[in-house]
This record gives C-alpha cells, sequence and structure tokens, in this order.
C-alpha cells in the first residue's frame, strides 16, 4: 500500500525560505509604516516581480517558470508574503490570481502577447473588474455596458472595491460587461454578460480616489468609472457572452489564494503569541505559564495546521487539473470554498484571540496583531463573502440552495 504524503515537496519548502527571506528584509521593516501611511509600495512589487512570484502560474514564454512553478508554490508566497504584511499578500494574490489569470486562461494569443510579459515580470499590474455599486454577491447584476459600435467597443458604467487597479504600475482592467441580452435554456431571458480587457489609460476610464480602508492599508483599492471608453473589438476577452462564467471560474482560484493569505496570517498571529507569551510577566511568571493564555495559543496551532491542509489539498487539485489529470471541476470548487471559508474564519478568529493574548498593548499600533487584526476582517469577504461558501458548499453537496 502506498503511504500517502501530507508534506509539501523539498523543492516548496526551499522555495519557502527563499519567500520568507524576501519578506523579512525587504517587507518587514517598512510594513507597520507602509500601513500607517496607506502606501503601496511599487518599488517592492518590481522587486516581487524580479523574484519570479508573479510568473509561478504562467508558461515561460511569456517570462514565467513554466514547469518549475505550480500553484501551491503561489499560495506557498502568498502565505510567506501574508505573514509579514497582509497587503503585499494580498498585491500578490489579486496580481496573479486576478490580474493574470483570466488573460492566461480566456486570453487570445495576441492579447497574451501583448499584456502577460510585463505583468508576470511585475513591471505592470491588472485589475479585475466585476463587483459594481450594485452587484457584489450577485455579481451577474452588473449594469455596466458594452456596446459595438463601427467596430469598437463603447464602455459605460463603474466598478467598485478594485484591487490594483489605479496604481502608477496598473497596465489594465478586465471587466465584465452587459452586451445584451441572450435566452437561458429555460427559454428566460437574461442579460449576456462579456469580458473585455481596459486599457489604464484609455480616455474615459478613471481609477477614482483609494478607498480609505479597515486594513490593507498599504494594498491599492479603488472605485473605477468607464465614461464612454472606446477599445478596439479585439479587446473582448474570451467568448462573447461567456464572461460571467469566465470571471466565476477566475475567483475559484482566486479562493485558494486568498485562503492561503488567511494561513499567512494566522502563522503570523501563532509566531507573535509565541514570543509574546514567554515575555509578558503576569502574577510574577510568563503569561505562557497560565493555562488560559497557553491554551488560547494551543487553538491558534489547530486553526493553523487544518486551514493549511485544506488550502494545499485545494492547491494539489487544482495543479492536478492544470497537468489535465484527476479531480474534476465540482471538485476543484468544492475544495476552494471549503478552504476559503474555513481558513478565512480562523484568521479572523486567530487575530481576536491573539489580540487578547496582547491585552492592551494588542490595543495599540506598535504591535503587529494590532494591524492583523484590521487586515482579518476582510478575508471573509473580498471574493466572495463567508455566506456565498456557505451558499456553494451546501449546492456542491446536492441542496438546492437559493
Ligand atoms: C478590500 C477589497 C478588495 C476587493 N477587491 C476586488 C477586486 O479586485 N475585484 C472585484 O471585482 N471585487 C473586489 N472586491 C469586492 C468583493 O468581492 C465584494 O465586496 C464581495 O463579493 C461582497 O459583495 P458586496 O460588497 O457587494 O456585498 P453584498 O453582496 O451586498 O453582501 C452584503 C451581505 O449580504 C450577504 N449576502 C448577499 N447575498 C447573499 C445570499 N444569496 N445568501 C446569503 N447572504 C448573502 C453577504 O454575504 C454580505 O454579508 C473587493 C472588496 C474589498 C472589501
Amino acid at each position: 500500500m502506498c503511504c500517502m504524503s501530507f508534506e509539501l515537496s523539498r523543492e516548496h519548502e526551499e522555495f519557502r525560505h527563499v519567500v520568507r527571506e524576501f519578506a523579512e528584509s525587504e517587507i518587514a521593516p517598512h510594513a507597520a509604516e507602509w500601513d500607517r501611511e496607506h502606501h503601496f509600495p511599487t518599488d517592492v512589487v518590481r522587486q516581487m516581480g524580479k523574484l519570479g512570484l508573479m510568473g509561478l502560474t504562467a508558461p515561460e514564454e511569456y517570462g514565467g517558470a513554466g514547469e518549475d512553478g505550480d500553484f501551491t508554490s503561489l499560495c506557498v508566497a502568498i502565505e510567506e508574503l501574508g505573514r509579514i504584511d497582509q497587503s503585499m499578500g494580498i498585491t500578490l494574490e489579486a496580481a496573479v490570481g486576478l490580474g493574470i489569470s483570466p488573460i492566461l486562461t480566456f486570453g487570445s494569443a495576441e492579447q497574451k502577447e501583448k499584456w502577460l510579459p510585463d505583468l508576470v515580470a511585475g513591471q505592470a499590474l491588472a485589475g479585475f473588474g466585476l463587483t459594481e455599486p450594485g452587484a457584489g454577491s450577485d455579481a451577474g447584476a452588473t449594469r455596466t455596458r458594452a456596446e459595438l459600435v463601427d467596430g469598437v467597443w463603447v464602455l459605460n458604467g463603474a466598478k467598485q472595491f478594485i484591487t490594483n487597479s489605479g496604481s502608477e504600475l496598473t497596465s489594465c482592467v478586465s471587466i465584465t460587461a452587459r452586451t445584451g441580452t441572450s435566452t437561458s435554456p429555460a427559454g428566460k431571458e437574461r442579460a449576456e454578460i462579456s469580458a473585455f480587457i481596459v486599457p489604464a489609460d484609455a480616455p474615459g476610464f478613471t481609477a477614482e480616489p483609494a478607498y480609505d480602508k479597515l486594513g490593507w492599508h498599504a494594498s491599492d483599492t479603488h472605485p473605477i468609472t468607464l465614461e464612454d471608453v472606446r477599445i478596439p473589438e479585439g479587446n473582448l476577452l474570451g467568448e462573447r457572452g461567456r464572461g460571467y462564467a469566465q470571471f466565476l471560474a477566475t475567483l475559484d482560484d482566486g479562493r485558494i489564494a486568498i485562503a492561503a493569505l488567511a494561513v499567512g496570517c494566522i502563522q503570523a498571529c501563532v509566531d507573535a503569541c509565541l514570543q509574546y507569551a514567554g515575555e509578558r510577566q503576569s502574577f510574577g511568571a510568563p503569561i505562557g505559564r497560565k493555562q488560559g493564555v497557553a491554551f488560547q495559543i494551543a487553538d491558534l496551532e489547530v486553526m493553523l495546521r487544518a486551514s493549511r491542509l485544506l488550502v494545499y489539498k485545494a492547491a494539489a487539485v487544482k495543479d492536478a487539473m492544470r497537468h489535465g489529470s484527476g479531480p474534476t471541476l465540482a471538485e476543484l470548487k468544492q475544495a476552494a470554498s471549503v478552504a476559503k471559508l474555513y481558513a478565512t474564519e480562523s484568521a479572523v478568529t486567530a487575530t481576536r484571540i491573539a489580540t487578547q493574548v496582547f491585552g492592551g498593548y494588542g490595543f495599540m499600533e506598535e504591535y503587529p496583531v494590532t494591524r492583523l487584526y484590521r487586515d482579518a476582517k476582510v478575508l471573509e469577504i473580498g471574493e466572495g463573502t463567508s455566506e456565498v461558501q456557505r451558499m456553494l458548499i451546501a449546492r456542491g453537496l446536492g441542496l438546492p440552495v437559493e
């Protein structure tokens, strides 16, 4: 009987070491200041590109890692960045999972050649514009419109909460828009939604001022407005009318990557609590000697290990599918939603526990657990809320949930 391994490969662990060193030397010394100043460090994003982090799932012809990379490596990288700075973790997650992925998966040869080399090199960033002021969880309710006029697509509408969409590195944003109506297999009329690549310098495309967020202060998030934006017919991304399905498929992978970011967050909580529990004295002894504290840290470790296993299992499913073998799409979707739901809710709980372990200092910006507490909440919201994950998981079990 063959024995099942729950460990990552030696190559993955060596790669983890490289990213950890980078995060500790290039990000850790500045993360608190970037957070305080709401500063998006484009120079560090470029360095992440030079390290090859944006190209982990891309073919060599676009400058990616080819066979030397995989989705599991991307999760390792996001986890390690997220352990030091959740903002830099989400920047990588969105750069690859939301920026590169739809172009790589659904783009034409010309689109890939035009956009991917700079994105893969980390010298440019692409946004993913699905959410709108009136269309979040129900993203099919998009109101942005695209009309084909004399061989040019004319776009009008607004997108909301779009990551990596307004920095000096942003080269384009992929968006969904209504291109007409179609008839469902049940004979019902429904919106036809298509996807487009919108260059960030197209006249009429505006990244509005950045949001003032609870957390992820050093990540780049803007509302986008599209006013008579004219783009070539060839900027249609994938098949006309398939845009919504393409964007939902993109989110399956993104959810695994967000779950990896949550693992980094929980690991940071464990690290911080272990150190503090050994140093902080109360009633004449380190607080780690008190069961009330030690048991809470033990709970963090359980959440960490369970979350990590779910993430790497889902990443392994993704990698197996990339090589054209094994699991079905339904298995990937279920694994992604389960990992996302469990890891992100665990991260929120973990940051609450870690803040409690730090007592009053946990409420002061001087300690990283405070930043983690603010950063964690959005993990339960972005790329599908916890409620949406529960809905998808229940449907995956065959329940007819609306
Ligand atoms: C910092 C940040 C970055 C983001 N980056 C991007 C990005 O790059 N690109 C992008 O397209 N989007 C992005 N988003 C948007 C994010 O994906 C949405 O916020 C999320 O999907 C929820 O949509 P909503 O905010 O409209 O909430 P709503 O859909 O209005 O939900 C409100 C509440 O109702 C609940 N709810 C809604 N429908 C149901 C249902 N059927 N059953 C049970 N409960 C339900 C939700 O779970 C939630 O609790 C980002 C968001 C944030 C905060």
